[in-house]
């Protein structure tokens, strides 16, 4: 195996490689565009994952030439594209012209040095990959012809990527969710009908009720005091059966919290598992940032190495947040978006990534989330008090 792993994860990893050094156009909606040129001292790889009117784009930049304190990189949109948000770096858009900006931990640029970043974006009648490409005004692709159109020797991973949410919200308009809750239904503080309090494995000073002081929506939600420690643990669960959502499984709920997550493992989304025996998969949060956690082998994603929680968010407190996942339940795809930002750490696919989803995959069985359960659990310490509303669950993409 000491030889063999390796081997593997080298040939899980060569065909992103002949897709980033390549044009290709794929019918999964995959675009990767190369821009370089070694006189013009910059590189840039492009990757888009797009769907009907909207877009992800996964974007490197190398630098060839001299070492740089500072960078940005230029290009323009010669389709209707429109940036909504970006991570690990600052862009703003004008018109059809884009600025990238680096800063913190990527803001400077060595002499072959690189740094990645990735954006979101809309797009209503076309949207081509840039190839004007400039760092610190020089241009990336010399006199700007297109770059070459050989097509890739490899072909690219063949687990298709979870479909990302619709940029137009839905509104109310569950379709065919399984679980559409504004628990404006509630009658009184114990949860009733489809909700009902449950403490999995044991009770303590932990509780839930439906709160009539704070909501998203109309004038209830969900309100958890969760208290430190195992047994104070609370949770609400949906009677909803989500046996049968999917095959990839939407869940958006909007939740307000009180204390920052702490370094200690929370959790506040449980959901029995099927292809666990009925363990969980959680969210919450370690190293006070937003993790994955697999019960049965308690892997997380991202791994908690220092760079694996920084490409997580923390989960703001005393603000509504919109949390969104796509899980995939017949390939290990699993995607997290707070509000509008996808999360690069909170995302596993096909690829093993050290730092993010590279233990999450030693586990290859999809998860089948059977049952959705709202709440609080400590293993450690930290406590809180959240508010949870607007849940929706179903096989359709979900809008904030
Ligand atoms: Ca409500």
């Amino acid at each position: 195996m000491r030889v063999l792993l390796p081997r593997l994860l080298h040939r899980l990893h060569r065909p992103w490689t002949a897709v980033l050094t390549a044009v290709v156009l794929l019918a999964s909606g995959f675009t990767a565009v190369s821009a370089s040129g070694a006189e013009s001292g910059c590189r840039v790889d492009y990757t888009v994952n797009r769907w009907t009117g909207g877009y992800t784009a996964q974007i490197k930049v190398t630098n060839l030439g001299p070492a740089l304190n500072g960078w940005r990189l230029n290009w323009t949109y010669a389709g209707d594209q429109q940036v909504t948000s970006a991570w690990n770096a600052s862009v703003t858009q004008t018109g059809s012209s884009v600025v990238a900006v680096g800063s913190g931990w990527n803001g400077t640029l060595a002499t072959g040095g690189a740094a990645d970043f990735g954006l979101q974006g809309t797009w209503r009648s076309s949207d081509p990959a840039p190839v004007d490409f400039s760092l610190n005004g020089t241009p990336c692709g010399g006199d700007g012809t297109p770059p070459p159109t050989t097509p890739p020797t490899t072909p690219p991973p063949t687990t298709p990527p979870t479909t990302p949410p619709p940029t137009t919200p839905p509104g109310e308009d569950c379709g065919n969710a399984v679980i559409c809750s504004d628990f404006e239904d509630q009658t009184g503080p114990a949860p009733s009908g489809a909700w009902q309090f449950t403490a999995p494995d044991c009770q303590g000073t932990g509780t839930a009720a439906v709160d009539t002081a704070v909501a998203h929506s109309g004038s209830r939600s969900l309100r958890v005091d969760g208290g430190t420690g195992y047994c104070n643990h609370a949770f609400v669960a949906s009677t909803a059966d989500l046996s049968s959502v999917g095959p990839v499984m939407h869940v958006r709920m909007w939740v307000r919290h009180t204390t920052a997550l702490p370094a200690a493992h929370v959790t506040f989304v449980s959901l029995p598992d099927g292809s666990q025996a009925g363990r969980s998969l959680r969210v919450g949060g370690q190293n006070g940032a937003l993790q994955w956690n697999r019960e049965s082998d308690d892997a997380t994603l991202p791994a908690q190495s220092p760079v694996g929680v920084a490409l997580s968010r923390p989960l703001p407190t005393g603000s509504w947040q919109c949390l969104r996942f796509a899980i995939d339940t017949t390939a290990p795809g699993l995607d997290t978006w707070l509000g509008d930002e996808q999360i690069p750490g909170l995302h596993a696919d096909g690829v093993p990534t050290q730092d993010i989803d590279q233990q999450w995959l030693a586990r290859t069985t999809p998860p089948r989330p059977t049952a959705l359960r709202l709440g609080w659990e400590s293993y450690g310490t930290g406590d809180d008090t959240l508010w949870f509303d607007d849940v929706t669950v179903g096989s359709a993409p979900l809008g904030c």
